[in-house]
């Protein structure tokens, strides 16, 4: 079975200002297709072919830089697109579990906000910034370059990523051009709470209930 492109959950123009139709259009129709594509070329005819995506991330120095690339895009878009929603943005209510998280594991929402905004400001070139849970069901912040992601063996620190920002300038250069603190500070307008606290109760089912 190869892989196929997500649909977005909303339309191109949903997430404006914060985010213009034209880079959602570019983004989701040229950008996440193409390593949608490229990743089914480079396994096909392989022992990866129906494998999980999680599976071929989480031994990824094991299979070729075409591989690591583009499954690591398919995976982080796919991603991406659902931690964002036109209704999001603000701050995870009290009763949402990822709440109280934030608050044991970083002191306040106030401290995570700083912490994510820099880890994405500070990633040099292309990348993704990440808020992921360890194995011990702590949240920790990290970030990764091009489309590497924590799930791969090659990270620096290996998580379950639970929400992800992309700052390749494909994702802010037409809105925002060079001032990527803009595009980070507008993404926080955006973030679907609702999904990124069901991603940490599914990551840790025990966690806080
Ligand atoms: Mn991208």
């Amino acid at each position: 079975m190869a892989f196929t492109l997500p649909d977005l959950p909303y339309g191109f123009d949903a997430l404006e200002p914060h985010i213009d139709a034209r880079t959602m259009e570019i983004h989701h129709g040229k950008h996440h297709a193409g390593y949608t594509t490229k990743l089914n070329a480079a396994i096909a005819g392989t022992d990866l072919e129906g494998k999980s995506i999680e599976d071929i991330l989480a031994n990824a120095s094991q299979h070729g830089n075409a591989v690591r690339n583009n499954g690591g895009g398919f995976y982080n878009h796919s991603l991406f697109w659902e931690i964002m929603s036109p209704d999001g943005g603000g701050e995870p209510t009290a009763q949402m579990n990822i709440s109280k998280a934030i608050d044991r594991d970083f002191g306040s929402f106030e401290n995570f906000k700083k912490e994510f905004s820099a880890a994405a400001g500070t990633r040099f070139g292309s990348g993704w910034a990440w808020l992921c849970t360890d194995s011990s069901d702590k949240l920790f912040v990290t970030s990764s370059p091009n489309q590497d992601n924590p799930l791969m063996d090659v990270a620096d620190k290996k998580g379950t990523p639970i929400l992800g920002l992309d700052v390749w300038e494909h994702a802010y250069y037409l809105n925002y051009q060079n001032r990527r603190p803009d595009y980070v500070a507008a993404f926080f307008n955006v973030i679907n709470w609702h999904e990124v606290t069901k991603r940490y109760n599914d990551a840790n089912p025990g966690a806080m209930q």
